[in-house]
């Protein structure tokens, strides 16, 4: 293909392509957020890799990722152009985040060459499907707490300890793993980072039932695993400077012009509240277009949804100009974490009742009750709201920073809790 083809060019072909290789989503699409049979799961799951392929095949995988690895090497108003024609088809949704992002454009920039050749291609075909080893039992906001220790022996490194709340850890295959490789320094200088496949011996998984009846999150244990030092990532102790790149892209894979790489504009969204076009049809279904107080709400959630889309274009613009600083995206983390939970309740209570008791299978109502359930998770996972804010107020507001005890102090001398927290925050 001509690399001058025109956005719209590009849109056309798309379109056209779009139209004749990728089903529609059906009838019978169920939001991520339906709990579900593990062998229903894993269909699923071969079934997004099967359209990754399709999608890697046809030109289309990792429109803003460079040629050499695989991807098409565009500019990202043709992954916008492309994500826009995306709408109503079914998309490999589970490949995105934190498969695409954070953890493939991690190994984009921190990987050694052989590392990107190696993997990139692989994750853009969907034959290699990653997660995040960051949180542990003792260290969510705490990232850079981490115990899980890396010892060098040899040409390799051996990795004991646990990681937590892994999302679909059970049915992905390499885990991005930060980990403490010097305990002699303070916390944040003696961290790295290796890539680690997530079935073998040494790694027991285990699943953790929600409140909702889920069990995607995992907790893996990991006892004396052996990694080559060639699947380390950064530098030795340096892990750090990968890391916080990792965590500003996880910040921000809803709202930052670093979000590149994901490809559906809607899949975000949709996991933290309905859209409020969406509402209306639950207004008319509900018996509700004549009631001021719901069509109120309507209005509310509508507003909500310019104010959050205009904020990202506006953060986009300032730190793309550069303007502002990158750690604006944690303003976007924020605006989405609080507005997906607002958009949540509305449509639970706009729907009353039947958010409750409805059918599941209900195009209109089905997932609202669980969404609503679900309605802190946004404000929870890549990061909490409140981190966000610390890091609004310290980086960008440039007010004071909050008190660290473990800061300049040898992390081996750190006093923790029996959990092994410590203080200090995730950035
Ligand atoms: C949907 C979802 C998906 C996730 N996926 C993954 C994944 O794939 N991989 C992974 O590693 N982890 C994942 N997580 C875990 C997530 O990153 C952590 O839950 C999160 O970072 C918070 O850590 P924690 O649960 O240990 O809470 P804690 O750190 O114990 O925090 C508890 C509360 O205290 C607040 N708090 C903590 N420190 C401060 C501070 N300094 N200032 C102000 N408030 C503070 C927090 O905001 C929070 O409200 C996921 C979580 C969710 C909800």
């Amino acid at each position: 293909m001509s690399e001058i083809e025109s956005v719209e060019d590009f849109r056309a072909r798309a379109r056209a392509w779009l139209a004749e290789n990728i089903p529609r989503i059906g009838p019978d699409h169920r939001g991520r957020s339906f709990v579900r049979p593990d062998d229903e799961e894993l269909a699923e799951v071969a079934e997004e890799r099967r359209i990754q392929r399709l999608l890697f095949d046809g030109g289309f995988a990792g429109i803003c990722f460079p040629k050499e690895y695989g991807g098409q090497g565009l500019a990202r108003e043709y992954a916008e152009a492309f994500d826009q024609e995306l709408a109503g088809y079914s998309f490999p949704e589970r490949l995105q985040v934190p498969n695409m992002t954070p953890c493939a454009t991690v190994i984009l920039e921190f990987g050694t060459e052989e590392q990107k050749r190696t993997h990139l291609p692989k994750i853009l075909r969907g034959e290699e499907l990653w997660m995040q080893f960051l949180s542990e039992p003792g260290s969510g906001s705490d990232v850079a707490g981490a115990k899980l220790s890396a010892v060098r022996d040899g040409d390799d490194w051996v990795l004991n300890g646990s990681k937590i709340w892994t999302t679909g850890a059970w049915w992905s295959d390499w885990g991005l793993c930060l980990a403490r490789t010097n305990w002699d320094v303070p916390k944040h200088r003696g961290l790295t980072v290796f890539m680690v496949p997530i079935h073998q011996a040494g790694i027991e998984i285990s699943r953790i039932e929600m409140l909702d009846g889920s069990n995607e999150f995992c907790q893996e244990y990991l006892t004396d695993v052996r990694v080559p030092d060639t699947d380390r990532i950064g530098g030795i102790d340096d892990g750090w400077t990968v890391g916080t790149r990792w965590l500003l892209h996880e910040r921000s894979f809803s709202s930052s012009p670093y979000a590149l790489h994901p490809t559906g504009s809607n899949a975000y969204g949709s996991a933290q509240g309905d859209p409020a076009g969406n509402l209306l049809t639950l207004l008319e279904s509900a018996g509700r277009v004549d009631d001021p107080a719901a069509r109120e709400d309507v209005g509310r959630a509508y507003t909500l949804q310019v104010a959050t889309s205009e904020l990202d274009r506006r953060l986009h613009a300032l730190i793309l100009s550069g303007k502002g600083s990158d750690q604006l995206a944690a303003v976007g983390r924020l605006m989405h974490g609080v507005a997906g939970a607002q958009l949540a309740t509305i449509a639970f209570e706009l729907a009353g009742q039947s958010a409750i008791a409805g059918d599941v299978d209900d195009d209109v109502l089905g997932d609202l009750g669980m969404r609503y359930l679900l309605r802190q998770a946004g404000s929870i996972g890549g990061g909490t709201t409140e981190i966000a804010r610390n890091v609004i107020s310290e980086r960008v507001l440039g007010m004071p920073r909050e008190l660290a005890l473990d800061r300049n102090v040898p992390y081996r001398e750190v006093r923790t809790a029996p959990s092994g927290g410590s203080s200090g925050a995730r950035r």
